[in-house]
């Protein structure tokens, strides 16, 4: 069985003195709670200036919460001004890093064969890469969103070995639900999840894609969270903006309640 994934990314949000209240905040919260960290798996997206501050903390408290780098340099070191190495990464503690997040791909221009080594980048310093993937709303209106989100699935993960991809986590985001209020229908959500798992069975084989946990992220909040993560093929969410209120984040991390 496949534990669900709760994870929030912060974008360019909280800096290093903010982020610590918040996930202060949030683990008095789940603690509170008493959440169950083996049954429901919780990370933050943090901005890479506030890592350091996040390990020192969840070392410091004995958290359970891990955490992610919101991206990663496809190269180890060198003269790559304002890049971050996945072995920084690595060093400060990461489990996650998001390669190919939608703002990524648009703001920055990242294409598939540029985040098909960010891939490489991250396994190779021991991160497990939660690969985003989604179509726009023109995409979504001609009705191909589902090739188009499994052309990205194929380009971005080609020749990955089998053991490697049955670590991945992909987060399926439509552009046109994030940030926007509009969120997908959870039978939009499972539509597409499903799609990814085949796809995967396809290019591995079934053991792999069972294995590999899909997320949906898009307008994702505590009321909507539930209906999402009922699908079958939804194994969590990748929340931006309501990750940065303490309560309401711990409320999707109490979906089941
Ligand atoms: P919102 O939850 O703010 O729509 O953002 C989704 C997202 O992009 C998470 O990575």
């Amino acid at each position: 069985v496949r534990r669900p994934l709760i994870a929030g990314n912060w974008k360019m949000n909280m800096d290093h003195v903010q982020g610590i209240t918040l996930l202060q905040k949030l683990a008095w919260t789940l603690d509170d709670n008493k959440h169950d960290y083996e049954r429901v798996e919780v990370a933050v997206f943090p901005p890479f200036t506030d890592i350091r501050g996040v390990q020192t903390l969840i070392a410091g408290d004995d958290l359970e919460i891990v955490y992610g780098g919101q991206d990663l340099s496809p190269n180890d070191s060198g003269a790559y001004t304002g890049d971050i190495s996945g072995q920084f990464l690595d060093r400060l503690g990461c489990t996650y890093v998001l390669v190919g997040h939608s703002e990524r791909r648009t703001v920055h221009q990242e294409s598939d064969e540029l985040l098909r080594s960010k891939v490489d980048a991250a396994y190779r310093h021991g991160l497990v890469p939660v690969l985003c993937v989604g179509e726009g709303l023109e995409v979504r209106q001609a009705g191909t969103h589902v090739e188009h989100t499994l052309e990205q699935l194929r380009a971005d993960l080609d020749g990955l070995d089998a053991e490697k991809a049955a670590e991945l986590v992909v987060a399926y985001e439509p552009v046109w639900a994030i940030g926007t209020g509009e969120v997908a229908g959870p039978e939009d959500a499972q539509e597409m999840c499903a799609a990814l798992r085949a796809e995967i069975e396809k290019l591995y084989d079934a053991d792999t894609a069972s294995k590999v946990r899909l997320l949906y992220g898009g307008s994702v909040k505590a009321a909507n969270a539930a209906s999402i993560l009922r699908e079958r093929d939804v194994d969590g969410v990748l929340v931006g903006g309501a990750s940065l209120d303490a309560g309401e984040f711990a409320n999707i991390v109490r979906f089941e309640h």
